[in-house]
């Protein structure tokens, strides 16, 4: 098995105390890589490769252009080895080969994009009547912190670590404890590309009491970036707040795909399909409550579980798998099979799905599940399950179906199928959420705004917004006349 050590300094290391873990696919539920278990201690010396690099290294005084060419230079490494980084992924956390190599590509693209927006971007200036003018200068904030997740391991790592990068910052990644390969292959192919040692370090180990707390409560530390549950980021932002460290929280979600009657349909169940079952709805963005215009209800139902059920389910290898036949873990697997049980159903029924019965059964897998008939108040419609389970609801009236999607204490995205303009801008305006989507899902332009309102985060990243978070904007006055 190949081993995966922390990167520190420009180095591959191992953990101080040498202690490992394995990498578990959960496909094939047999370890398929060994990673370095890191500790305190290693969180530690990252932070402190981290802060001598910012501190006194090269990064942060090279200037845009320069910055730019190594961060490009590491675009073509890792499209160079696509292949592989989107292996490591679908090894990892069971995602399909295809959607794993979707997710390298934009994560190419994190890196192209923040690089050139960091050049390209102009500041402000603001000529003053009193004979003076006064311009913004963004400088870069120093260390950060970025801690990910599982789902979308190189995709949603990049998305941080570039804007940091581009604008100039030091940084010590920690990804998840159940996906750390990716990030591995990226930080090897950093030094590759010529980054400093210091720049980016890569740090493996669990979260609490361990490496994702030290990292959290180390005074060395400027900026904390994370993605992740609502709970965790609660826990986060309570040990930032201790050094008064700003964070950034793209957490939870829980939302709602609102169809009404003259949506065009075909569109609608595509998207309704994909927004779920993607990645097996192990999506912050996931589309997990389906509300449908009492007009199209059955016709969209009866069309909505035939797409369901012909998804072709298997190994996540095969480039013909369009939904894995595992999920992430074997915890992951518990805890979304928990939400089938009649209690967290609260009186639901599932139309479709549920878990396998057949030579799958004993495997980590949950097939792509629609439930109706659910109360307001069930688990299954209140809570994130991150799994591919939808619960499908008819409404009546734009007023209710409003009130019905800004019922949670969720706010990341919605969707909204309509043919009618004057409906899309009305309910868009009056949906909470971070994103709406207009007849698509999941398109993004990374100068847009990305983040979530409520208990699906604070602050925003992208473009503009990632910069105000990863640089210390200061104000330089100064007299033109005398
Ligand atoms: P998680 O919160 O369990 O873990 C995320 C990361 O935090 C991991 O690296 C973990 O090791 C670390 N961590 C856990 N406890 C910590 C602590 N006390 N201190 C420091 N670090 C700690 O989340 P997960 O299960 O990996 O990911 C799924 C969650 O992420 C879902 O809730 C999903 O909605 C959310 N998510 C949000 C977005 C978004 O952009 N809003 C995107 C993807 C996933």
């Amino acid at each position: 098995m190949e081993y995966f050590g922390h990167v520190i300094d420009g180095q591959e290391v191992a953990s101080v105390d040498g202690a490992t873990m394995p990498s578990v696919d959960p496909y094939t539920r047999e370890p398929w890589a060994t990673v370095a278990l890191g500790g305190a201690e290693d969180a530690a010396r990252a932070v402190a490769a981290a802060r001598a690099a910012f501190d006194s290294g090269p990064w942060p005084r090279m200037g845009f252009e320069k910055r730019q060419a190594i961060l490009h230079r590491l675009a073509d490494l890792m499209e160079e080895h696509a292949d592989e980084l989107a292996l490591a992924d679908t090894h990892d956390m069971g995602k399909p080969i295809t959607q794993a190599r979707h997710d390298v590509a934009r994560s190419v693209w994190n890196f192209r994009f923040f690089a050139d927006h960091a050049r390209m971007t102009s500041s402000e200036a603001y000529p003053m009547d009193s004979g003076h003018h006064a311009f913004t200068q963004y400088d870069p904030a120093g260390v950060v912190v970025a801690i990910s997740p599982w789902n979308f391991p190189l995709m949603l790592s990049t998305w941080k670590v570039a804007p940091a990068l581009a604008w100039g910052n030091t940084v010590v990644l920690k990804p998840a404890e159940d996906t750390p390969v990716s990030v591995t292959i990226l930080a090897r192919l950093a030094v590759e590309a010529g980054f400093p040692p210091g720049v980016l370090n890569v740090v493996h180990g669990y979260g609490p009491d361990s490496v994702g707390s030290a990292l959290t409560a180390n005074p060395d530390v400027d900026r904390i970036t994370f993605t992740g549950e609502s709970g965790t980021g609660k826990i986060i932002a309570a040990a930032a707040s201790r050094n008064l460290v700003p964070v950034s929280l793209e957490l939870g979600g829980k939302g709602a795909n609102i169809v009404f009657d003259d949506a065009d349909l075909d569109n609608a169940v595509h998207w309704a399909i994909e927004s779920i079952f993607r990645n097996a709805g192990q999506v912050c963005l996931a589309g997990s409550r389906l509300y449908l215009q009492r007009g199209i209800h059955d016709e969209f139902m009866a069309r909505y579980t035939a797409a369901a059920e012909a998804l072709v389910v298997g190994d996540p290898k095969d480039p013909a798998t369009q939904f894995s036949a595992a999920l992430a873990s074997e915890e992951h697997f518990r805890k979304v099979t928990a939400f089938l049980d009649e209690a967290s159903l609260g009186g639901g029924r599932v139309v479709t799905g549920g878990r396998f019965t057949d030579d799958r059964s004993d495997g980590w897998g949950v097939r792509p599940t629609i439930v109706a008939d659910a109360p307001e108040d069930a688990r299954v419609v209140r809570e994130e399950i991150f799994g591919p389970v939808v619960v499908a609801t008819p409404f009546d009236t734009e007023d209710e179906v409003v009130a019905l999607a800004n019922d949670t204490r969720y706010g990341l995205n919605a969707m909204v199928f309509t043919e009618n303009l004057s409906t899309a801008h009305r309910v868009s305006g009056r949906l909470k959420a971070g994103t709406v989507w207009v007849n698509c899902f999941f398109i993004r332009d990374l100068r847009a705004p990305f983040g979530g309102v409520g208990d699906s985060g604070v602050g925003r990243e992208g473009g503009t917004f990632s910069r105000e978070f990863f640089t210390e904007p200061k104000a330089v006055v100064m007299q033109i006349t005398r």
